[in-house]
């Protein structure tokens, strides 16, 4: 399995199931199937409402717990320290597991201090909620804040060709921090480009391999591309064994870059 390297040497495999909109037995049966192909990575959140069928698909697959990247979030409303832990014990109930890997800040919360939060997930992960702790939806200045308060290991953040988050990632770098990107496929959004389908069509793959590459290719990111279907997760996971971009395909698609977004709710913080 490739996987990213981090901070604190951990590594987690760079390609992940995400699993936003799976919902009840779709939820369960799309983890399952993902686990049997060869995902050891999946990304879910308390706001998602699937967490019990994420651990019970988790449960019947039968690989050892630590061979499996499980990331869950806690929701915006719930960034106050008591809440917080709250969540965090409520995703473990339902996911059926001691600890995951991964907790994350899913969206920022200027209602709430930023390093109450971050000593509240300092201390689910100190009490063994939790093996890494990290933010999600951090443009690059609140991103250094987080980093002056307590160490991040991870940032989620929508990526893909039509976004350049430079900044983000020049921030993340700076201190070690891996970039999930999600919404890879931009929610599907990207996959009817014209440039993306012309490079896919040459190199004898699809156009959603070619963005995954085109992320995969990136030192410090990981994707988590969500797919309901058996071949779409099959078709994205074999991007990670596919050749890496060459110099010109990469340069077609970073004339891409327009600056669209797939997910910019009202609550979004001022992005870079
Ligand atoms: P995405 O992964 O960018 O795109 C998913 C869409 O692409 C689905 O419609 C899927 O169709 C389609 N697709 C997937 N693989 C394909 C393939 N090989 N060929 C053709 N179509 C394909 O969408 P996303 O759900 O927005 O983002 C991915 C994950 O990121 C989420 O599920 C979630 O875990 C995470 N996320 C996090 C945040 C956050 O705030 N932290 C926000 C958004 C998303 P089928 O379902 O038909 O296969």
């Amino acid at each position: 399995m490739v996987t990213v390297r981090t901070n604190t040497l951990t590594t987690m495999p760079a390609l992940g199931l995400g699993t936003w909109e799976l919902e009840g037995s779709e939820a369960r049966e799309s983890v399952a199937d993902a686990l049997a192909l060869g995902y050891r990575h999946i990304d879910t959140a308390r706001a998602y409402g699937n967490e019990r069928e994420v651990g019970e698909a988790l449960r019947d697959a039968g690989v050892a717990r630590d061979e499996v990247w499980v990331t869950t979030k806690v929701w915006r409303d719930d960034l106050e320290p008591d809440r917080l832990r709250r969540s965090a014990e409520a995703s473990l109930k339902d996911l059926g597991l001691d600890r995951v890997d991964l907790l994350l800040v899913h969206w920022p919360n200027p209602a709430v201090r930023l390093g109450d939060t971050l000593a509240a997930l300092h201390r689910v992960r100190q009490d063994g909620l939790t093996r890494h702790i990290g933010v999600s939806n951090f443009p690059s200045n609140l991103l250094r804040e987080a980093v002056s308060e307590f160490p991040i290991f991870c940032n989620q953040v929508e990526y893909h060709p039509y976004l350049d988050q430079r900044k983000v990632l020049d921030a993340a770098h700076a201190h070690r921090i891996t970039v999930t990107a999600y919404s890879p496929l931009g929610s599907g959004g990207l996959l009817r480009d014209a440039v993306l389908g012309e490079i896919a069509e040459s190199r004898g793959c699809t156009t959603a391999q070619v963005v995954l590459r085109w992320l995969l290719d990136q030192s410090g990111v990981a994707a988590i591309p969500r797919a309901s279907s058996h071949d779409h997760r099959a078709e994205n996971l074999a991007a990670l064994e596919q050749a890496p971009l060459t110099y010109e395909e990469r340069a077609r698609i970073d004339t891409l870059a327009n600056g669209r977004r797939f997910i910019d709710p009202s609550f979004a913080p001022a992005w870079d």
